[in-house]
């Protein structure tokens, strides 16, 4: 008998550990990740995609981090994210250090790029001193020469090799929270690479089909490679890499997932942002009493709830409905749009309120009802609140000052 959270063949044990407030492995839920394709540096726009993403079903957000304006936009992006980041280091050791002196909650790290055995052991170091996982990830296509010319090729054997490598290294500085991928666009590759790892190790794996492409043929490379293994039992948290709008790799991991039962399907999709700084309310305890109001609603609703109207609005535009807190009152809009003013201990009741009318009248008729001052109401608490915050209310630059000294003193490579 199959139910929810089980595959054909029995979950692989793999030990667990937490990025963020998402844990992997053991017996958590497999989790879906994706990556945002803005230039980390902005900030704004970055968010923007994070939340889209988050609201498309990935639990775990990666961005790069190939220069310091990257890791000085992880410092202003991390508190303001609603779902854990991992930063995406390429071949600059002093980038992994800057994304954790940024607050990231896990950093991926490719053993074919950086390869100086006393620089890997310094970055682990440090991710093991802030508790931040790390992803060993091997890809086919850059995988380490020396490897690529011993094994004649980037073979299934090579790939595991590189990952046992790199494991060595954490293991001699103590370092153990450690998922690790050994990606390739080629999906009878990926299959055996990933059954090999799963053999030596207990770590806890990231699947995914590297390049898989645009289109149909993308999506079916990505679902053959990784519902192959899901169905052995094999993988914790998996990654379409689709040459689309990365909205639709989120999409498609959750919807794969769901397709074979690995996940429960959502009624109300309500996304909260993480709070920081700015925020005007408790947030955990807005969001949790709006799920406890929604309950199993048949409300097929993206709703948000965001910690201030200062930014709350903006980074959530794409839920069908969200309310915004701010000088105490619930600024609601509708895909962006305010559409009323309530007072804050009415923000829960009058977002089940307006999410009814949503789904009984549609979008159109919910506009229709919007109060013709909410706008400027909201845009007048948002200033109030930057006049008394201050542009940087979660102290983001004193990280950035930090990232900027340290990489003025260290060599590149
Ligand atoms: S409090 Fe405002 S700025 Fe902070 S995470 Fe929430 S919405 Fe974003």
């Amino acid at each position: 008998m199959i139910g929810p959270n089980q595959t054909a063949a029995p979950r692989r044990k793999t030990r667990q550990i937490r990025v963020g407030s998402v844990l992997v492995g053991g017996d958590a839920p497999i989790s879906v990740q994706s990556m945002t394709i803005t230039k980390t540096a902005d900030v704004e726009g970055t968010l923007q995609q994070i939340y889209a993403l988050a609201g498309a079903g990935a639990d775990i957000v990666r961005c790069t981090c190939n220069r310091q304006e990257a890791a000085e936009g992880l410092a202003r992006i991390v508190p303001r994210s609603p779902v854990p980041i991992v930063a995406d280091v390429h071949n600059d050791w002093r980038m992994a250090m800057a994304a954790l002196e940024a607050g990231v909650h896990g950093l991926r790290l490719n053993p074919g790029n950086i390869t100086n055995p006393e620089r890997i052991k310094a970055i682990a170091s440090e991710a093991k001193d802030r508790s931040v996982p790390i992803r060993i990830g091997v890809n086919a296509g850059s995988l380490d020469k020396t490897l690529y010319e011993k094994h004649g090729g980037a073979t299934p054997e090579a790939m595991v090799e590189s990952a046992q490598i790199e494991l060595a290294y954490f293991d001699e500085v103590g370092f153990e929270d450690v998922k690790i991928s050994v990606k390739a666009s080629y999906v009878p590759l990926m299959i055996e690479a990933y059954r090999q790892l799963a053999e030596v190790t207990d770590h806890p794996l990231h699947l995914g089909v590297t390049e898989a492409g645009p289109g149909v043929a993308g999506l079916i490379k990505g679902t053959a490679g990784i519902a192959t293994l899901l169905a052995e039992g094999i993988g914790d948290t998996i990654r379409y890499s689709l040459t689309a709008d990365p909205v639709d790799e989120a999409r498609a991991g959750r919807q794969l997932l769901e397709a074979m039962g690995l996940r429960e399907r959502k009624n109300v999709d309500l996304i909260a942002c993480p709070s920081c700084g700015r925020a005007e309310i408790d947030v955990i305890q807005v969001a949790q009493d709006a799920m406890a109001a929604f309950g199993d609603r048949e409300i097929p609703l993206q709703v948000a709830v965001m910690g201030c109207v200062v930014n709350g609005p903006g980074e959530a535009r794409d839920a069908d409905l969200g309310i915004a807190a701010g000088r105490k009152k619930g600024h609601l809009f509708i895909k962006g749009r305010n559409v009323a003013v309530v007072p804050e201990d009415e923000m829960v009741e009058q977002l089940v309120k307006w999410a009814e009318l949503i789904v009984e009248e549609g979008v159109d008729a919910a506009l229709a009802k919007a109060d013709p001052k909410a706008a400027a109401a909201a845009e007048a608490d948002r200033a109030a609140l930057l006049d008394e915050q201050g542009a940087d209310a979660n102290a983001s630059e004193v990280r950035v000052d930090l990232i900027r000294r340290n990489i003025g003193g260290a060599p590149p490579g």
